[in-house]
């Protein structure tokens, strides 16, 4: 099992590790700061990096019992197992999807009651698939948004078991994705104070801290999906 030095320390760009296992099929180091793909979230690029060698680093997936696996680019060298490495992300990359992830965390409370059917997070652009007959307008949402990030709200974390998950479905929004299970617990994003949040569910997903990290949104298209499907494209600025 992988330390996942990407949840608990979502701002942290690289760390030493050592190589546990290494072949075409992906390294897999004892810690790492690359997020596995999951929840709608690419996974991480970057390298890996040790004396004499580098490994540039195409991708990061869930792997066996908990492993992550960080997928080697094209004809890279690979580092062998016992090898000390440093383990660096393309941090530009991972930050824009942190602002954008946290976007969709906005985009969900300004449209309560509707379930979250799917979405789908880029480096470009970001959706999220909604069970809503009427939609609001794009005028509207992008103000909204581009208000509520400026607005500069904080982004913590609280742990509740799964039976409290259990006894209050409604914190749920995400019918497509699993909230993250593990050990009994279950990880709650929550975006403002404790005691208003503006946005509060179950993610596994990297965050900002602080929401006016995000900038100016836009929403740039609203596509049907079907009769109750309605798809919302966004964008950021920077
Ligand atoms: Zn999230």
């Amino acid at each position: 099992m992988t330390e996942t030095l990407f949840r608990t320390e979502p701002y942290a760009r690289e760390c030493t590790a050592t190589v546990v296992s290494s072949g075409p099929e992906g390294v897999v180091l004892d810690r790492t700061v690359f997020y596995a793909q999951g929840g709608g979230q690419p996974g991480d690029t970057g390298w890996l990096r040790w004396a004499g060698g580098e490994m540039p680093v195409s991708n990061a997936v869930k792997g066996e019992a908990g492993a992550v696996l960080h997928l080697p680019a094209p004809d890279a060298p690979l580092p062998a197992p016992g090898t000390e490495v440093t383990a660096a992300l393309d941090w530009p990359r991972r930050h824009r999807l942190m602002r954008m992830h946290t976007t969709l965390h906005l985009l969900c409370s300004l449209i309560p009651g509707a379930g979250v059917t799917g979405g789908q997070i880029g480096v470009e652009k970001s959706r999220l698939d909604f069970d809503l007959a009427e939609p609001p307008s794009k005028e509207w949402l992008s103000e909204r948004l581009t208000a509520l990030a400026a607005e500069d709200h904080a982004v913590g974390e609280r742990w509740i078991t799964e039976a409290e998950l259990d006894e209050n479905p409604g914190l749920v929004r995400t019918l497509s994705v699993k909230p993250p299970r593990g050990a009994g617990q279950v990880r709650l994003v929550r975006i403002g104070a404790e005691a208003s949040p503006v946005d509060l569910q179950p993610c596994g997903g990297t965050h900002v801290a602080r929401t006016g990290e995000i900038g100016p949104v836009t929403v740039t298209k609203l596509e049907n999906k079907g009769k109750q499907n309605r798809r919302v494209y966004i964008t950021l600025e920077g």
